[in-house]
């Protein structure tokens, strides 16, 4: 054990490291009180200037520090301590991504009221003392009581149907004892051979090697790919099957946690059982008890948000990262990580498989794939022979909205069509609100955020401006504030509620949802909302990309998507691509019941190769393009890439300091750094950002010169801050 005596005053004592959850590069040292003992990992409790704070004992000698000012331990929680396979995830997090190991820590102790041990549950069980007298209730009571099981005061009562006071009288006669049993699971424990699904062919082929991979154990990656409705989820719930047979630990990955009831319910009726949900909107009571029960092997299946990856799983033997190419696997905040490569690296660590799947995977892992690193699992058509939609594109050059409208005659006509079939219609436009920039018809003047480089958008619903990048709203005015012109604002652009306005017009008596993240009534809604769809409680949804992911909406059959050019046109190379993940995922929600389908994708851009890729169905030639470019450009995942972001309350600050930076860049001849720029977003939040962007080929150490740079550079002074993204998202 890694721990060394020291002396202070008349006795030795034992000194430890402690990982604090706070931006520091290392571990303090702390004195273990006399006869306690702690082991690497141990979750404990040490002062901090005047407060307390939970700390886990970490690994490696504890830095010599002066006896004096040498501060003892407080608590060593009951608690099961991070295993070795979860601290060097930490360490490892950390140093890739540039954070300290502290901040990393963070995310994994999470729910400081889990350290203590829950409580355990007062209940009774039947001795062989008989009552004095037998009435109608007490013989209720006995017998239900016959099985020898112990039960709660409530349960027994409840079931047996009697009032509490019955079981207390019973009990003060000694024909019941008390006995503590252990708190309750968050989640029963999920069945493996509960309500197997019957396989098709190619499923079958899937899963049967997924089995094998579990049940040979150790790390891999396999890559399961299919198109949408192809049945990956039924095939990956084989391999947690095979996991929780083991009795290991699974984590499933998900995108949009809160929003998927729906697989919920699905793992359910497989399992029996539902998994225990990790995302941000759990009750504090709830997350303290799943990460308790996590760690000490209580919860078998984990089904989370990117943040679930910091579970300190006791006995973790398989993660599942489902639609595997989604942004919203990256965290951009404190610690700036992607959760699906982060996955793997965490089964690397503990030694264990993990399965990515998607029906649009990444180049990334395309190309991990293509050369030998993954193993790679096609399901290639839809289950059951549904058809995928029929795409076709809608040249807006020749099929012209009406005016003021967004709405193609072409697609105006096939909801028409969808309507009289009984069948649902889903606009699809990634832009909330009504109206993203508003402009005076008299002056010219546009609203734009005061914090912020961008438009604000109008919200008519809400009677607001809004800017998406700072939350900074004001209600819409009357009058232009540059020239006073009264009522003579215009909208520019179509937002999502704008769209709605416009299908009411068409379709008056249709039943309309409109869905966004920003709506009243938060996920709660979103998600009673979801299911009336589902239901065919609706015959037209608007929405944005929320609606796009995961969800099965057996009457959907018609998909129009008004704006296919609106990721096109930020200049990121990765534009493309997610274009035809976003395009392919949002067409993916039409036909899944086997019903024929469409899928409309207006666009001034008919010509261009993603429009053509996604039409004709073979998205080969146009992923080989996108490789091929990537390989030439030496850009990921041939060639690796860091953002520094540096940002100041004033421009000339931001500026200067990044100036400063990259004259300290050290001469590396396989690394560059480009800029500094401003960076894509110049301001936000008051803040003026400049960008510098490393760029170096696979292989480089990319870390070792951000972090070389960032020592000889300026000192940061003033309001002046960096951040670095390795792997950044867009560049
Ligand atoms: P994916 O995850 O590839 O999009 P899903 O696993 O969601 O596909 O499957 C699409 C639909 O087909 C779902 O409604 C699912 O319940 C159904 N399905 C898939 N495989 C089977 C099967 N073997 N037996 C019964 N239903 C299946
Ligand atoms: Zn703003």
């Amino acid at each position: 054990k890694d721990s060394r005596q020291i002396e202070s005053g008349l006795f030795p004592r034992k000194v430890v490291p402690v990982l604090l959850p706070m931006p520091a590069e290392r571990a303090y040292s702390y004195a273990l009180p006399d006869g306690a003992d702690a082991v690497p990992g141990q979750i404990v409790q040490v002062p901090l200037g005047p407060r307390l704070v939970a700390g886990v004992v970490w690994d490696g000698e504890a830095d010599v520090v002066n006896p004096d000012k040498l501060r003892e331990i407080t608590q060593v929680f009951d608690c099961p301590p991070l295993n070795a396979p979860m601290r060097r995830f930490i360490d490892w997090v950390a140093s890739y991504t540039l954070s300290s190991p502290g901040l990393v820590a963070r995310m994994a102790l999470r729910a400081p009221a889990a350290f203590d041990p829950e409580p355990l549950i007062e209940a009774l069980q039947l001795t062989d003392q008989q009552p004095e007298r037998i009435t109608a209730a007490r013989e209720r009571v006995l017998a239900q009581a016959a099985d020898g099981l112990a039960w709660t005061k409530s349960g027994l009562a409840h079931a047996a149907g009697v009032s509490a006071s019955v079981i207390d009288g019973l009990r003060e006669q000694g024909v019941f004892a008390p006995v503590m049993l252990p708190p309750q699971p968050v989640v029963p424990a999920p069945d493996p051979d509960y309500d197997p699904a019957e396989l098709e062919a190619d499923q079958l082929a899937a899963a049967q090697v997924l089995r094998e991979t579990v049940a040979a154990g150790g790390f891999g990656v396999t890559l399961l790919d299919g198109v949408t409705g192809s049945g990956k989820t039924e095939v990956y719930f084989e391999a947690i099957a095979e996991t929780i047979r083991q009795g290991k630990q699974v984590l499933i990955l998900l995108p949009e946690i809160a929003l998927t009831n729906a697989f919920l319910d699905r793992f359910h009726n497989r399992f029996g059982a539902r998994p225990a949900e990790w995302h941000s909107e759990l009750a504090p009571r709830t997350r303290e008890k799943v990460w308790r029960q996590v760690t000490e092997s209580r919860v078998s299946v984990v089904a989370g948000a990117r943040s679930a990856l910091f579970l300190p799983f006791a006995d973790l033997g398989l993660i599942i990262v489902d639609e595997e190419h989604d942004p919203a696997y990256k965290q951009e905040d404190r610690v700036f990580y992607n959760a699906r490569d982060m996955a793997v690296v965490r089964a690397r660590l503990s030694d264990i498989p993990v399965v990515l799947a998607s029906a649009t995977p990444s180049i990334e892992s395309r190309v991990n794939a293509a050369q030998g690193r993954y193993s790679h699992l096609v399901l290639s058509g839809r289950y059951a022979d549904a058809g995928l939609p029929d795409i076709e594109l809608v040249d807006l050059r020749r099929h012209a909205p009406a005016r003021g409208g967004f709405l193609s005659p072409v697609l105006i006509k096939a909801m028409a069509g969808t309507l009289e079939r009984g069948e649902q219609s889903l606009l699809f436009l990634n832009r909330r609100g009504y109206a993203p920039l508003t402009l005076c018809r008299v002056c010219g003047h546009r609203f734009e955020c005061p914090q912020c480089s961008s438009w604000l958008v109008e919200h008519r619903f809400r009677s607001q401006l809004q800017c998406h990048h700072c939350g900074h709203n004001e209600p819409t005015p009357q009058a232009c504030p540059s020239c006073g012109a009264l009522d003579h604002l215009v909208a520019c652009g179509p937002g999502i509620e704008r769209i709605a306005e416009e299908a009411d017009k068409h379709f008056p008596d249709a039943r309309t949802i409109v869905l966004s993240s920003d709506m009243a009534g938060g996920t709660r809604r979103l998600r009673i909302e979801l299911e009336a769809i589902a239901k065919g409680e609706a015959d037209i949804v608007i929405g944005t990309q929320l609606v796009a992911k995961g969800h099965n909406f057996p009457l959907m059959t018609l998909v129009g998507v008004v704006d296919a050019d609106l990721g096109l046109s930020n200049g990121d190379p990765r534009a493309a691509e997610r274009t035809y993940q976003l395009l392919s995922q949002v067409t993916g929600r039409a036909g899944r019941s086997g019903r024929k389908s469409h899928g409309l994708i207006q666009t001034f851009q008919p010509h261009h190769p993603v429009m053509q890729a996604f039409a004709s169905g073979d998205p080969h030639a146009f992923y080989e393009r996108e490789t091929d470019e990537r390989r030439m450009a030496v850009l990921p995942p041939f060639g690796r890439l860091a953002s520094v972001i540096i940002s100041a309350a004033t421009r000339p600050e931001a500026e200067a300091h990044a100036r400063g930076l990259r004259a300290a860049a050290p001469s590396s001849a396989g690394i560059m750094v480009l800029g500094p720029a401003e960076a894509p977003l110049a301001l936000i939040r008051g803040r003026h950002r400049f960008r510098l962007l490393v760029h170096g080929a696979r292989g480089n150490d990319m870390q070792g010169f951000v972090k070389d740079m960032l020592a000889k550079g300026p000192k940061q002074r003033g309001s002046v801050q960096v951040q670095v993204d390795i792997d950044p998202q867009s560049f």
